[in-house]
């Protein structure tokens, strides 16, 4: 059957398409261009289409929430709360990214659970299972990790993080740039490093991508073009070793598409603020416009238990200039497996940096004028109803002394609102 891709490209206009120009508020013409010239991709996933996710030039930037069991902690039944937390709090896309436990089961339950799209690394599971069939997850075959790709897929996988780009030319560039501060924190890239060094062979996903695309192709999956390289500590943002990846990558996304499969590439990781800019430049240059999906960006090492932040306020520039996927970051990142409140704020805190993004990238700020004048009038619902967290500010309003006046305790009877009336400061129109 043919794939959305190849339908867009002989003209149609998809249900999917339609969905997405209803959301966005745009021409369905203009999704199915963006689709067809590759700088919009729309995630479902196999036998999914109840929603459906676009990505890329003129939509709104679009948040993914990461969740997954580890070996340290593999609870289905948590797993299953933070999805629907996850959905709950506005996550565009869920990433099924368990290393523990039934991961059958695990992701089956997870698709049951969200209507959203959703997305995984097969690597991850291709690793974890290969220790117990194999002996070791170094013994993993190429075939087995094959397999396991259609096995995602014939689930409902709406989008797969693929570490093709991670080959032995970027292994190279790594060993000859003279090291890394913070090493490789890329799982599924620093396990494809250490297959590929122990086998002393080629990345199979890179050698074999033609068998990798037709599968894909088979489900209409969208491939998201794995950032193995991408830095872990800021001071190694930007090598030479990440630079490598990216062009590789670029060269696959082609191929992808010229073979019917949506693609899109992901990017860094930890990042010094004035280095988002030439990372968004670079890879729309390479790529030919191709969504950018961005892992954080955090900005500073050094606040741990408040990554949240250091990654929204990457993510407000990077969607500013252009990024159109954002990966969430809890406040857990760094020391451990997030819970379901720290889901709850990573989605929050990147919804917050889409928008700040969005108001300079698609001058979306009409919302934002609404609220200066519902502020201004002191009309709390219409505060409520604007806001991008409403039952949020309203418990934090309620939970206070004053809130059934018209103010609030913030400043109490000296509410400058008041003080400063119409007469002195009157309404634009
Ligand atoms: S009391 Fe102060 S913070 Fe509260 S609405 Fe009035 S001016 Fe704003």
């Amino acid at each position: 059957m043919a794939t959305l891709l190849e339908r867009g490209r002989a003209g149609k206009i998809t249900a999917e398409m339609e969905a997405v120009a209803a959301r966005e508020g745009i021409e369905p013409e203009r999704i199915r261009h963006g689709v067809e010239n590759g700088t919009i991709v729309i995630v479902s996933g196999h036998g999914r289409s109840e929603y459906v996710t676009g990505i890329g030039n003129g939509l709104r930037t679009k948040v993914n929430a990461s969740i997954g069991t580890s070996s340290d902690l593999a609870d289905l039944k948590m797993e299953l709360e933070k999805a629907s937390v996850a959905q709950a709090a506005g996550a565009d896309t869920l990433m099924e990214l368990s290393t523990a436990g039934d991961l059958d089961e695990i992701r089956r339950r997870v698709l049951e659970a969200v209507s959203l799209p959703v997305g995984n690394v097969p690597l991850y599971q291709a690793s974890s299972e290969s220790a117990v069939r194999f002996g070791s997850n170094l013994e993993m075959t190429a075939s087995f990790l094959f397999e396991l790709v259609e096995r995602q897929a014939a689930d409902g996988i709406g989008f797969m993080a693929i570490h093709c780009g991670v080959n032995r030319l970027t292994l190279q560039t790594l060993s000859s740039q003279g090291g890394r501060s913070g090493g490789l924190v890329s799982r599924g890239g620093a396990f494809m490093s250490a297959w590929m060094s122990h086998h002393d062979c080629e990345n199979p996903l890179y050698e074999q991508f033609d068998r990798l695309i037709e599968i894909l192709h088979e489900y209409d999956v969208v491939l998201s073009l794995g950032n193995g390289m991408r830095a872990g500590a800021t001071a190694d943002a930007t090598d030479k070793a990440q630079i490598q990846e990216l062009l590789i990558n670029a060269q696959l996304a082609d191929r992808a598409r010229q073979a019917g499969v949506q693609a899109m590439l992901e990017g860094p990781g930890h990042i010094p603020i004035d280095e988002i800019e030439a990372n968004v430049i670079l890879e729309k240059r390479l790529s030919g416009g191709k969504p950018f999906y961005m892992l954080g960006p955090i900005t500073t090492d050094i606040a741990p238990g408040h990554d949240h932040i250091t990654a929204a306020i990457g993510s407000a520039w990077a969607a500013a200039y252009g990024t159109d996927f954002i990966c969430y970051v809890t406040p857990a990142e760094h020391l451990g497996l997030p819970y379901p409140e720290d889901v709850r704020q990573g989605v929050m805190a990147a919804r917050i940096a889409a928008h700040v993004g969005d108001m300079i990238k698609l001058g979306r700020r009409q919302k934002d004028l609404e609220m200066g004048r519902a502020r201004r009038s002191l009309d709390w619902e219409a505060q409520f109803a604007l806001a991008l967290d409403p039952d949020g500010a309203r418990s934090v309003r309620d939970m206070r002394p004053g809130s059934e006046s018209d103010g609030c305790s913030m400043c109490g009877d000296q509410c400058a609102l008041k003080v400063a009336d119409s007469a002195i400061a009157p309404a634009c129109p």
